[in-house]
């Protein structure tokens, strides 16, 4: 394995998949940017898709507001879904890792956020026709002209994310972890993220609200559970959940999905919380049904 360049990122990262239902002007966001920096969340997660391709020009507006915020955060973005949308009439929704499409999607995400420089971008989704040679070569390419500091991938396998890793190095697979969703813990991703000492970045760490509003059985079992956790530790639900995630050996980073900072502030308080094996394992069996084997 190729050994990845020095990186860092705040230990929670706020998400800007939801901004554009966030309705805030440009001054208002400039606001929040501040707040969450004071917090301490200064890496921002992005993707051109985010709010039907809008997200990241609203963010930038923000950032023309104020051009001294940018030297203090790190950008992440994405790229790599061909999402049909209004002005995008594809016949069908897909993946396109081709150089020109990467690209022309880099160049516009630095041009939407008025910015010269990307900290980071992810591949979005694995394409099952992604040249992971070409890839690499486009990466080091733009990596060349000072666009983009440092690569990624988001939802790919731990074969999938070698595969591309032998050829460039990576700095983070972002994949989907929380009470409410396990599957990382055992398909192999977080093993290879703590093999190499690449942290993960963590997406819908409260499953996307339905550890507060879910009611089927799963998200009842969790939330009970949690919220007897929650009272003795005296913290709340969404602390003790970034708690939960943040307990993981990989040094994970989670994404916060809300526009509230009261939310972001929860975020952080986790850092604060260790759990002990036996309530983090109180909640992985509150969400699996069924005891340890
Ligand atoms: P999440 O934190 O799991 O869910 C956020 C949702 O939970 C918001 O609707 C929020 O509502 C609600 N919520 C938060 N705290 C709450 C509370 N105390 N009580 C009730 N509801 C609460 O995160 P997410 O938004 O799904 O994802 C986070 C970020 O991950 C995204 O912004 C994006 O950057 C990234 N992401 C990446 C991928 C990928 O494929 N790589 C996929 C999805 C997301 P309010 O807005 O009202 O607070």
């Amino acid at each position: 394995m190729t050994a990845a360049p020095a990186f860092a990122l705040s230990p929670v990262v706020a998400g800007l998949w939801r901004l554009a239902e966030w309705k805030l002007d440009a001054r208002a966001l400039v606001r929040w940017i501040e707040q969450a920096l004071e917090l301490g969340i200064t890496s921002f997660d992005h993707a051109d898709i985010y709010g039907d391709y809008r997200a990241e020009a609203i963010f930038g507006e923000a950032l023309a507001l104020a051009p001294t915020l940018r030297e203090r955060m790190q950008l992440v973005s994405k790229c790599g879904i061909r999402m049909p949308s209004a002005q995008r009439p594809y016949r069908v929704g897909h993946y396109d890792t081709s150089a020109a499409y990467v690209r022309a999607q880099v160049e516009q995400s630095l041009r939407k956020l008025h910015t010269d420089r990307l900290d980071l971008v992810l591949i979005h989704r694995p394409d099952y026709l992604m040249d992971a040679a070409a890839l690499a070569d486009t990466f080091a390419a733009l990596s060349r002209e000072g666009k983009v500091a440092h690569w990624g991938v988001s939802n790919h396998s731990a074969s999938q994310f070698a595969l591309l890793h032998a050829r460039h190095p990576l700095v983070t697979n972002q994949v989907e972890l929380s009470p409410l969703q396990l599957d990382a813990l055992d398909d192999g991703t977080l093993d290879q993220a703590q093999q190499l000492g690449l942290r993960p970045m963590i997406w819908s760490p409260l499953g996307g609200g339905r550890l507060f509003a879910g009611d089927d059985a799963q998200a009842v079992r969790v939330r009970r559970e949690m919220d007897a956790i929650a009272r003795r530790l005296d913290v709340s639900l969404a602390t003790l959940a970034f708690a939960w995630i943040l307990r993981h050996p990989s040094r994970p980073h989670p994404i916060t999905g809300s526009g509230r900072i009261e939310r972001l502030r929860e975020a952080v308080a986790a850092l604060e919380v260790t759990l002990d094996a036996e309530d983090w394992y109180a909640i992985w069996t509150a969400s699996q049904g069924r005891p340890v084997p």
